[in-house]
């Protein structure tokens, strides 16, 4: 007889670990303990030594699918005489911490039992077990047991509490384990404009909701991270009206399908693209449109894709059930108000969703921090890197391109090349994420949103609380943008400053690069190639058309686009047409009135915009990529007006012709970019009538032979052979396509982001990266 001891830490809590640690020792006749604590899992048992062997290579070739082992430590030792294998109490181990699980959609089980009729939970909106349901979005404390939970004020029936204690039964210490008799709760309530409507509960509620819903209501529906707003996604008024409502120009709206055949009568769906809408984490995936989709333009104006997910909690699947095939697909937005924080509390909802929703479908299950849906594409290039985003054992290699990390994926940790000191980087001011550091693992937040607003603000704080408290982190520095006046930045210094803390600011397309780099545990000098709309450079102009060379811990401007005024900043940004004649402006060129974008002022208007550009009046400089994106969008005839960030480039770019192979040249001198070439030649085209979509193409071919131009040279000079490219600009598919081939006929080793988001979603990773190396002196 021999004893054992194993630790093992990673996602191990909330997954199914113990049942099935416990079934193991008990098949293979070892006796001992199995706990969590908040450090991990504990073991230890009695046994031969043969067969204490095949336990420890048993716990790791058949461990939950939903778990994640990062470290696994086994010892012998004398044996300890147990008499039986027992589940011990949870500990809680100070200042220890562990991963947490995201939530995780419907498993195939609880999916059966919800449509069986037979079954106890028949229809019951909140089915789950340890293989599935909501984690992250109910945890309030470690280590994770329901009284940590916001499931604490529902007791436990005997049916459920039978399941519950039963270690061989699928929902042994399932946390949010619940039933009709015991569990949350589902119904339906009237908005201001449904008159009478009665207050429904259940199947009845569920049922109204759906005739409501084919009716052309808009409903707010209770979900996992927060409420939807929700509409038929085939009829044209119903979006009109969500868009009215919900002060939402333009920007596309996201869908939600019943089953993958649906998808695919819709859109174009590759082998990775189905394994992703599938996969656990039920992403919202950016697929291509078919030109016969029923689906209504206004769901996604002037685009040729779709933002569509799969249903994943059970009361969603009850949405599409096929006794009432009444719609194929639901228009499901976040819950909010164009820019504010999406709602999760009912009392909330009823009060900033009321003008929004004809009736809402509540529930009792509070979420205890909000969790946005999260949007991922897939991007197909070779063998670059993989897909660790989804944090289980059955998608990893899918060559995932985020665009949004929230529900499913976060608080995932990336795991840094290096140990890292405890640290707060607060993150961007759009598409704010923030992110925490204890030991290797950088927690990245779910989706905070734009930071322009008191709500957003307190979302942050409160997100910023919650993770401190969860992975027991008590920042040693904090990291912010190098921008004064970004709200997480003054909430960066005032916290520094009140903590006595150090602060660092970190460069905005230095911290692009460092995001890139430590999801890809590069620990070398690159030269990155950080391409985005707005940020906030060292002498004090606009950056974003960036070839920097450098580390973690510093990085010098290797070549950037050439400067052009911006007139008016923010003004510009929402008027290309104006950034179009500053450039025009800038290189000496006539603003001929055959230019749209010329057309676009009145003569007065044209004189007041020379006077600002000649006194340089409220007129910063910049090299924003975006920007240049804007402009050529705008002088190319796009759109002289965008109604959110990035419209002119996106709609642009799904113009552009792929057989086209033209190319506009930029003119790559040392240390610039050129835009004299390009302008040129793009506003001559204009004038000849040469259509968009050849524009569109020469301009994004020329943009990624002047990245092969300028990386070409800058690798000469430093013998740097990889390449790391970041920011939001290169969303842009066809151009991070062009890039890459002409990148990789090169022979250079090239990176792009899998795990974070390129945009400014991933720049709290780079942040916290560069500001532990430079802690660290
Ligand atoms: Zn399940
Ligand atoms: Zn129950």
């Amino acid at each position: 007889m021999q004893g054992l001891r194993v630790h093992i830490t990673g996602i191990v809590q909330g997954v199914g670990f113990r049942p099935f640690v416990y079934n193991l020792a008990t098949r293979l006749k070892l006796t001992g303990w199995v706990k969590n604590t908040s450090a991990g899992v504990e073991i230890e048992v009695d046994g031969k030594k043969d067969i204490l062997d095949i336990f420890v290579q048993k716990l790791r070739d058949e461990a939950p699918a939903l778990s994640s082992i990062d470290e696994f430590s086994a010892s012998f030792r004398p044996a300890s005489g147990f008499s039986s294998f027992d589940i011990r109490h949870s500990e809680s181990v100070d200042g220890a911490f562990q991963p947490i699980s995201p939530d995780v959609s419907i498993c195939p089980d609880c999916l059966r039992e919800l449509f069986d009729p037979s079954d106890r939970r028949y229809h019951y909106p909140f089915i789950n077990c340890t293989n599935c349901g909501p984690r992250f979005t109910i945890i309030k404390d470690i280590p994770y047991d329901r009284p940590k939970t916001t499931m604490a004020g529902f007791p436990l029936c005997p049916d459920c509490e039978r399941e519950y204690t039963d270690p061989t039964n699928r929902r042994f210490h399932a946390q949010p384990v619940a039933c009709a008799v015991c569990g949350p709760k589902v119904w339906l309530e009237s908005g201001s404009q449904v008159e009478g409507q009665r207050s429904l509960s259940g199947d009845d509620a569920i049922a109204e909701t759906r005739r409501l819903l084919s009716d052309g209501k808009i409903l707010a529906i209770k979900g996992l991270g927060g409420f939807h707003l929700a509409c038929d996604a085939t009829n044209e008024k119903a979006v009109t009206e969500l868009r009215n409502r919900k002060l939402r120009v333009d920007k596309p709206f996201a869908l939600m399908m019943p089953d993958i055949q649906t998808v695919e009568q819709h859109c174009f769906v590759s082998d990775a693209e189905r394994e992703l809408l599938q996969s656990t984490a039920r992403p919202i995936v950016l697929l291509k449109k078919k030109p016969e989709s029923t689906i209504v333009e206004e769901v996604s104006p002037r685009q040729d894709w779709l933002g569509v997910m799969l249903p994943y909690t059970p009361l969603h699947y009850l949405l599409f059930t096929d006794h009432y095939p009444l719609f194929t697909a639901l228009v499901l937005t976040s819950g909010n108000l164009s820019e504010e924080p999406i709602a999760t509390d009912n009392d909330d909802a009823r009060k900033r969703l009321s003008k929004l929703a004809d009736a809402f479908l509540m529930h009792d299950r509070d979420i205890h921090i909000r969790c946005d849906d999260s949007v991922v594409r897939v991007l197909e290039v070779g063998k670059l890197g993989n897909g660790r985003l989804v944090p289980n054992s059955q998608s990893t290699d899918l060559p995932i391109y985020p665009i949004r990390r929230s529900r499913g994926y976060s608080p995932f940790p990336v795991k840094l090349p290096f140990d890292v000191p405890q640290l707060l980087a607060a993150g961007s001011e759009l598409k704010n994420t923030f992110c925490i550091t204890n030991g290797n693992y950088a927690f990245l937040s779910h989706h905070i949103g734009d930071m322009e607003n008191y709500e957003t603000l307190r979302s942050f704080e409160q997100g910023v609380e919650h993770f401190e408290k969860l992975f027991r982190v008590k920042p040693e520095a904090i990291a912010c943008d190098l921008h004064p006046n970004y709200l997480a930045s003054i909430y960066a210094s005032e916290r520094a400053e009140r903590e006595n803390l150090p602060l660092f600011q970190i460069q905005h397309h230095h911290a692009h690069i460092a995001a890139c780099m430590a999801e890809h545990r590069l620990n070398e000098p690159v030269i990155g190639v950080s391409f985005d709309g707005t940020g906030y450079g060292e002498d004090g102009a606009i950056w974003g058309g960036e070839f920097l060379v450098g580390d973690y811990k510093s990085f010098q401007r290797a070549a950037h686009l050439e400067y052009f005024p911006l007139p008016g900043g923010d003004a510009a940004i929402r008027k290309p047409a104006r950034t179009a004649l500053a450039l025009l402006w800038s290189l000496g060129l006539e603003w001929d009135e055959r230019l749209d974008s010329v057309a676009e002022f009145s003569t007065e208007d044209l004189v007041v915009l020379n006077a600002q550009l000649e006194r340089k009046i409220n007129t910063p400089m910049t090299s924003s990529m975006g920007r240049l994106f804007d402009a050529a969008a705008a002088l190319a005839g796009v759109r002289q007006k965008v109604n959110y960030e990035g419209q002119a480039a996106i709609e642009f770019e799904a113009l552009a012709d792929p057989a086209e192979a033209g190319m506009y040249s930029f003119g790559v001198e040392s240390g610039l970019v050129g835009v004299r070439g390009v302008v040129e030649a793009l506003v001559k085209d204009a004038a000849a009538g040469i259509s968009i979509q050849k524009i569109s193409a020469r301009f994004h071919n020329g943009l990624a032979e002047s990245v092969r131009e300028t990386v070409a040279k800058i690798s000469t000079e430093t013998e740097i052979r990889s390449i790391v490219l970041s920011g939001g600009v290169w969303q842009n598919i066809t151009l991070i396509g062009r890039t890459l081939a002409l990148l990789k006929k090169d022979g250079f080793k090239v990176y792009i982001h899998r795990e974070v988001p390129t945009n400014d979603g991933g720049l709290s990773l780079g942040q916290a990266a560069i500001a532990s190396t430079r802690l660290r002196g």
